[in-house]
């Protein structure tokens, strides 16, 4: 006989998990009511592939209002999933560079909105920078400077290990090595049951938190969902603590476009945040020709391997910002993807077609958020109260990218103050 579930979320990454996990706290942790399906292992997909940064700054207000109160649900997650993950708060540092035209007051924007939000977001003089790195980075009078104080820095390793002890913990059916491939459907277009190559499975509501592969699926069902790949490269650095220190700020470096962390006693961390200029983002949705293993490329054994032009790129950035390094000790690194949408913002809520079909997805910087995205779905699949009455999802529906061509989502998008 088939499985039945009141909600079947698609995608066990850490979105579809924190889904998975609040509609099941909503509807009493019972086993049977709630399952994830996963075609690989859970996290197989970008959710082992982050930096496990949470951070609240964000040119969306709504964004910043999301994270700032995903901030302080990730400090207590047990009440939202019944178990807590460790983390450190080394608060972060952003460097913008002062002369780029409106560069400055872009900034000075994105730090006044900030603080309307109580989010402590402050410009600080290089004398601060060089003390809050012990003199590790380089700072130049071409530069300014803002520090976010309340980030913290998880690992990803311990959010996987949390995911897979709050599934239990939450009494959600986690079903790996199971892929869905179609749907079945009633009269009125609702979702009745899942075709997967482990049998049918029949639900009452469905969550798409499949992030890079959702295209493809939904496009079977005539649901388009303008999610493109944008490839980045991570890699890993071996540096000692009198050359870094270990609680060195996270440095998320806009003038050399790098991200910096320190982690795992040993390791500097570092890849490049999401292009915001149009005609890049552009590219990426054009690109989705020539890739026909579409998200699956991260499967692959060979993305554990990198190019030497990659690495050099990679090495001159590091010089820069960090000249006591000298050449730096290459110690592994991946390829991966941020599974960008045109305007680069989230599609969250309620299909506008389909009554029982629910989307959350990231847009290449949603771990952090994953807490809120997943209470927020569970507020509506189980029609309940809302923990957040302050935010507003609407921005963010998958219905926007029908109201327009969405060729003019790029024209317009060239700021580039809330990637990560
Ligand atoms: C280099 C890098 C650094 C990043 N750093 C940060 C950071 O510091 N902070 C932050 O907040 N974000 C960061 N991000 C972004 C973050 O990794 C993603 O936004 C987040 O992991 C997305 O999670 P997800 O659950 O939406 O998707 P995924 O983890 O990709 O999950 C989707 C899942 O769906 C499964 N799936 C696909 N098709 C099917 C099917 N047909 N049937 C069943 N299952 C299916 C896949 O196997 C996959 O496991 C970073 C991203 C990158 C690339």
């Amino acid at each position: 006989m088939a499985k039945s579930f009141n909600t079947v979320i698609i995608g066990g990454g850490c979105l579809g998990c924190a889904c998975a996990f609040s509609i099941s706290r909503k509807l009493g942790r019972q086993p049977n009511k709630v399952a994830v399906i996963e075609k690989q292992v859970l996290g197989a997909g970008l959710s082992s592939r982050h930096s496990a940064i949470v951070r609240s700054a964000n040119a969306s207000v709504m964004a910043a209002r999301m994270a700032k109160n995903a901030v302080q649900e990730w400090k207590a997650l047990s009440t939202l999933w019944g178990v807590d993950i460790p983390f450190e708060q080394p608060g972060a540092i952003w460097i913008a560079n002062s002369h780029k035209t409106n560069g400055t007051s872009q900034w000075q924007q994105l730090k006044n909105s900030m603080q309307n939000e109580g989010i402590t977001f402050q410009m600080i003089a290089r004398k601060e920078v060089t003390d809050l790195c012990n003199d590790a980075i380089r700072v130049d009078p071409d530069e300014i400077y803002f520090h976010e104080p309340d980030v913290l820095q998880l690992d990803s390793s311990e959010i996987l290990n949390g995911l897979q002890n709050a599934a239990k913990v939450n009494q959600v059916e986690i079903m790996e090595h199971c892929q869905v491939f179609d749907f079945e459907r009633d009269n009125q277009g609702n979702i009745i049951a899942l075709l997967t190559n482990q049998g049918k499975i029949v639900c009452e509501n469905v969550v798409n938190a499949m992030g890079g592969w959702s295209p493809d699926l939904f496009a079977a069902i005539g649901i388009q969902i303008p999610v493109a790949l944008e490839p980045v490269f991570a890699a890993n650095f071996l540096v000692s603590s009198q050359e870094i220190p270990g609680a060195l700020p996270i440095i998320a470096d806009f003038v050399n476009r790098a991200y910096f962390r320190r982690w795992r006693g040993s390791i500097l961390h570092m890849h490049q945040p999401r292009s915001r200029s149009g005609n890049a983002i552009a590219r990426c949705f054009s690109k989705a020709m020539m890739n026909p293993d579409g998200a699956n490329v991260i499967y692959d054994a060979s993305s554990f391997s990198v190019n030497h032009q990659q690495l050099e790129h990679y090495l001159k950035k590091l010089e820069q910002r960090f000249p006591k390094l000298g050449k730096a000790v290459y110690a592994g690194g991946y390829q991966s993807f941020f599974d960008i949408t045109p305007d680069l913002k989230f599609i969250l809520g309620k299909d506008n077609a389909v009554a029982n079909l629910f989307h959350c997805l990231g847009a290449g910087q949603a771990l952090k958020y994953a807490p809120v995205f997943g209470e927020l779905i569970a507020e509506m699949v189980t029609k309940g109260t809302t923990r957040y009455p302050d935010i507003d999802i609407s921005e963010f529906s998958l219905a926007r990218f029908y109201d327009k061509p969405i060729s003019e989502f790029w024209e317009t998008s060239t700021d580039n103050r809330d990637s990560l």
